[in-house]
């Protein structure tokens, strides 16, 4: 099994009317490593939202027809969503548009709400009726509400803000305006950037950014509301500098694309000196370093680069089949990984091979990964994995299960050595990993899947079915 994101954020804000939704497209298609389950665009022509949401990826749902069909406008919101077993269904599609006293509203969403239990229990004591599962419909509710009482939407969702605990980045699109913010803990990566035409975009990574031209400005700050409108760009930093930043360091080993850059850090370069550390730290002798397609690459090359031994490309994977874990079921897995991962034999055949991945989370895709370097004939295999054991669950939007399912937690090292096949295992010191992770001259992250020290209490057991609803919602809908 490998980690699933939990969802990728995008939005456009164009002085000038024009076609937002193929550059929401092409933002969408950028970040679709961030979710594959389903994926959506609104487009905002003046007050009047079209929208399009389906299960399924980008480049499946929005076809020439279904894009033209969004017409143009000055707004767009798109996103792209990995949903957890059970979750993944149509009412879950995000953006999420609501027709509210004050307008309309398009909200799509990254993270997990600690506290999303009790703010829901607390809205349907009043009355409030709910179409899914997710965060974004509490979020959604929670600004309709206080957008009542408050002079204008930005102010509706920094009062929201202080309500919520978790992480968070949400983008808004009202009639007018487009809105991004970021939870005070920055744990989900957020920014902007601006194209020569003058368009805005906003994006949970700024791969989309590079995607439709625009060249990035800057990250959101974590607590940040930053507002896009006709009167330029503005912020609200109420909640700036409230909490210690905790961003998320899994970012930077598995969740975002090496070409994007984070907070300010590369990935590409965060994960060259993951490779390097380890390869200090646990040295061997051996032929040919590889790494596991996608985010093992660049550790791998990192860890060939201080080792002096030849980086070679160990795997074909096939680009046409999504992540292993588009297929819920334990034998589809399986196939899955056989049929993504080709070992290329010549590159391994009767060679001591280091392998590189970026974590092992149960183990049993791990272990059916080096069966196939087996197959393929390498002599010895020695798997170096860049980052340190996962022994705690995240609460904060990315999906690493209970610690019951961990390997890590429930077995030493040595065991999950024997289980994954093996001739060595060594994964990446967390103090190793705190040395890499330096921004701006301090350490600002969350480790808390390795080291159990969460910036917040853990959430509340959820009865997850409760929230589970499966209908199938009206596709397309216009509002006024
Ligand atoms: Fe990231 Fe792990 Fe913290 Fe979750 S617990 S936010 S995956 S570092």
């Amino acid at each position: 099994m490998k980690i699933r994101e939990e969802c990728g954020v995008f939005g456009v804000y164009a002085p000038n009317e024009k076609n937002v939704a193929s550059m929401t497209y092409y933002g969408l298609y950028a970040l679709q490593h961030r979710g594959q389950d389903s994926c959506g665009i609104v487009v905002n022509d003046g007050g009047v939202f079209t929208a399009k949401k389906e299960l399924g990826l980008v480049g499946d749902v929005f076809t020439k027809e279904v894009l033209s069909s969004l017409g143009n406008g000055k707004i767009a919101v798109g996103h792209v969503r990995a949903g957890t077993k059970g979750t993944i269904t149509q009412a879950n599609a995000q953006p999420l548009v609501v027709s509210h006293i004050k307008g309309c509203m398009a909200v799509a969403f990254n993270g997990n709400i600690i506290n999303k239990s009790e703010l829901r229990t607390g809205l349907e004591l009043q009355g409030s009726i709910f179409h899914s599962s997710t965060d974004t419909e509490v979020i959604a509710y929670e600004i309709i509400k206080e957008r009542l009482n408050q002079p204008s939407i930005e102010h509706a969702i920094s009062s929201v803000m202080g309500k919520l605990d978790g992480a968070y980045t949400i983008v808004v699109m009202s009639p007018t305006k487009l809105i991004a913010c970021r939870d005070p803990r920055g744990y989900r990566p957020l920014c902007y950037g601006i194209t020569d035409e003058g368009d805005y975009v906003v994006a949970s990574e700024s791969c989309a950014l590079d995607a439709v031209n625009a060249k990035m400005v800057r990250d959101v700050e974590p607590g940040e509301i930053v507002i896009f409108d006709a009167m330029g760009v503005r912020s609200i930093k109420d909640f700036c500098n409230t909490k210690k930043q905790s961003s998320c360091i899994f970012e930077f080993v598995y969740n975002a694309r090496p070409d994007s850059i984070v907070d300010g850090y590369s990935v590409h370069q965060a994960r060259l000196e993951m490779g390097k550390y380890l390869a200090k730290k646990y040295p061997v002798e051996a032929d040919v370093v590889i790494g596991v397609p996608d985010s093992g690459l660049d550790a791998a090359l990192g860890f060939s680069k201080e080792s002096g031994i030849p980086y070679e490309i160990g795997f074909l994977k096939n680009k046409y089949i999504g992540r292993t874990f588009i297929f819920p079921e334990q034998k589809d897995r399986e196939d899955q990984v056989r049929k993504k991962l080709n070992p290329i034999a010549s590159a391994v055949a009767g060679k001591r091979v280091v392998m590189v991945d970026d974590s092992i989370v149960r183990g049993t895709t791990s272990a059916r990964i080096v069966k196939l370097l087996r197959d393929a004939g390498a002599k010895e295999v020695h798997f170096r994995v860049s980052s340190p054991p996962f022994l705690f669950p995240c609460y904060y939007g990315t999906d690493i299960p209970n610690k019951e399912v961990l390997i890590a937690n429930q077995h030493t090292q040595e065991e999950i050595r024997q289980l994954v096949g093996v001739d060595t295992l060594n994964y990446l010191d967390l103090e190793d990993l705190k040395k890499i992770a330096i921004l701006d001259g301090k350490n600002s992250f969350c480790y808390a899947c390795f080291d159990g020290k969460y910036a917040t209490e853990p959430p509340k057991a959820l009865e997850a079915s409760k929230y589970e609803v499966k209908i199938n919602i009206n596709e397309k809908t216009k509002r006024h």
